[in-house]
């Protein structure tokens, strides 16, 4: 048995091996204290991995996770547990987190009560107090959560995630799965707490209506890399990237005027298949023969703005008159 049990482990340890995924390639990112950093991208672009690794769910095979400019994987275990409860990451479907037997009163609360956060309030009062914080009326804290809708959900979802007083909220799809007027009322809300708690965010969305209201800055992610890092309007207003051309052009929006709108051509490949040199050359227009053999670095475009694309030149390189500057 042992000779087996040891063949057994000889083919388990193998299997993952020959099947590793690389979702998440070198990424490098960092979010100002209180700025709204948008994430943009297909589903399926790694988006969701990079919030959970920020939000220390998720831990990469490399690289490394900073706090404050401290290595998280460093620290000494309370100054650790500190930063992970600063660090908060809020989903989609609260619904799914929340425990249907519990009233949300105590599940707010107790998150508190655990880590000691109460600050001499009860448990009770604490949980009214930021029911309140998430424009919910106090009085619901002895519900059920299949007595709230989704937006008040949502909004419960939020209380819970800060009455661990975090600094950094992760959001992931958080409002995707509202209706559009419940959508604006809870990102009100996320920008609101946002003036008032000095909070800092990750925004997660594939919808960029979304990013473009709440964001200073947004990052691009295609096929596991970040494609684009720019200043929320100069992006939509003059995108550097072919994609993130494609992604805008891909939606209807009033400012642009682009009423003919373009659905983005093909699908986006397989992480088991990457496409050679710039994972994107499948679907851009652009797409030259060096596209297909090197993989374009992200690279300074202009002050404040990143670009990975043969055809962007770095700033500093290449004169901006290029001809090839312009496609
Ligand atoms: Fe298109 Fe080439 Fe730029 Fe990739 S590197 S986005 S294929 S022009
Ligand atoms: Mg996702």
């Amino acid at each position: 048995p042992e000779d087996a049990v040891a063949r057994l482990r000889a083919r388990l340890a193998g299997q993952p091996a020959a099947r590793r995924v690389t979702v998440l390639h070198e990424t490098d990112l960092a979010v100002a204290p209180g700025e709204v950093l948008g994430l943009v991208g297909e589903s399926g672009c790694g988006k969701s991995t990079l919030g959970r690794v920020a939000a220390g769910l998720h831990a990469p095979d490399t690289g490394r996770r900073l706090w404050d400019g401290a290595d998280v994987a460093a620290m000494p275990p309370a100054q650790e547990r500190a930063t992970a409860l600063g660090i908060q990451m809020i989903f989609q479907d609260p619904h799914a987190s929340l425990n249907p037997r519990r009233r949300v009163g105590d599940a707010i609360g107790e998150a508190a009560g655990v880590h000691g956060l109460l600050e001499g309030a009860s448990q009770a009062d604490f949980a009214a107090e930021l029911l309140r914080q998430v424009g919910l009326d106090p009085a619901m804290a002895d519900r059920f959560p299949h007595q709230f809708s989704g937006g008040q959900r949502a909004r419960i979802g939020i209380a819970r995630a800060l009455a661990v007083q975090p600094r950094f909220l992760v959001c992931d799809e958080s409002v995707a799965a509202l209706d559009v007027s419940v959508q604006a009322q809870v990102l009100n809300l996320f920008m609101d707490l946002r003036e008032r708690k000095g909070l800092t965010y990750l925004f997660i969305s594939h919808d960029l209506s979304v990013v473009h209201h709440l964001a200073d800055r947004v990052a691009v992610m295609y096929l596991g890399r970040l494609v684009e890092v720019a200043p929320t309007a100069e992006l939509f207003r003059e995108p550097a990237h072919p994609y993130t051309r494609a992604l805008l052009d891909s939606v209807p929006r009033l400012d642009a005027g682009n009423t003919v709108f373009q659905p983005l051509k093909g699908e986006i490949a397989s992480p088991l298949a990457p496409p050679s040199g710039c994972a994107f050359h499948p679907r851009c227009p652009h797409a030259m023969a060096v596209c297909r053999e090197q993989q374009p670095a992200l690279q300074p475009v202009a002050a404040g703005r990143f670009a990975a694309c043969h055809l962007v030149p770095a700033c500093g390189t290449v004169p901006s008159t290029d001809s090839q500057s312009a496609p």
